[in-house]
């Protein structure tokens, strides 16, 4: 493809959200660790427009990170309180009060998101021990996932965008957070979908489908182990249908 690309959104050049997003204040610190077959596969990007909405993040590509420089810096501050968000038990249900501003302390909340499949995340925490001792952090979503575009089958899989602004609403009721602009990552969501909806029904492009999407309700659930090795972390979807199976097929 010979399209001009935003090396900051990485959308086309004459598509690039720049413009239109403001990166929003937080107590919070915020660090996508994306999996890089995250940023081939899921063009959309919305882990780093998540990014970009949030002043106080960072992300980083790759796959381990115990060697890695800025994310080690982020864990061994004395100064931060480190957690993984990473649904699982024993994680701190920050919906269930959890996780108070006591608990904080002095200390600075320093959240990691995996912006990647189930597979791949278990395989990021494998390679690095580092985070996989972090303290865990989940939140039990409020609103069933928007996103019609991978035809998410299970109800409250939620994209890194989505899975962010959750975390937002749950940080600002356990007061560890306010979140003044709400609207602008939902209206990011909403807007990119459009766009990917428009696509998706137009057949001079590229993302054209001959088939419509179906209405969330009626669309089925992954069968069997498949079904369950491409959802994503956070339970956050599913990957586009074509282009998962065969990529992830051997996560170890
Ligand atoms: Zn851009």
């Amino acid at each position: 493809m010979s399209r001009e690309m935003c090396y900051r959104c990485f959308w086309p050049q004459s598509l690039c959200w720049c413009p239109s997003i403001t990166a929003m204040p937080s107590r919070t610190r915020f660090v996508f660790l994306m999996h890089p077959k995250e940023f081939k596969q899921e063009k959309a990007g919305t882990g780093r427009l998540t990014h970009l909405c949030l002043a106080r993040s960072e992300i980083h590509m790759g796959v381990e990170f115990d060697a890695h420089e800025s994310v080690q810096a982020l864990i061994q501050d004395p100064r931060n309180l480190a957690m993984l968000v990473y649904p699982s038990a024993g994680a701190r249900n920050l919906s269930r009060g959890d996780l108070q501003p006591a608990d904080l302390g002095d200390r600075q909340l320093v959240v990691f998101l995996l912006d990647a499949t189930w597979a791949l995340a278990k395989k990021m925490l494998r390679l690095s021990p580092s985070l996989q001792r972090l303290p865990r952090l989940m939140f039990t979503p409020s609103a069933p996932s928007r996103y019609v575009i991978k035809q998410q089958p299970v109800e409250g899989c939620l994209s890194t965008l989505e899975a962010t602004h959750e975390l937002l609403l749950a940080l600002e009721r356990s007061g560890l957070d306010e979140y003044p602009l709400p609207e602008q990552l939902l209206g990011l969501f909403a807007r990119m979908q459009d766009y990917q909806l428009r696509c998706a029904r137009d057949p001079a492009r590229e993302g054209y489908r001959r088939r419509a999407y179906s209405a969330p309700a009626d669309r089925l659930r992954p069968q069997g182990s498949t079904g369950a090795r491409r959802t994503r972390l956070f339970n956050l979807g599913e990957k586009p249908p074509a282009a998962s199976a065969s990529d992830d097929a051997n996560p170890a």
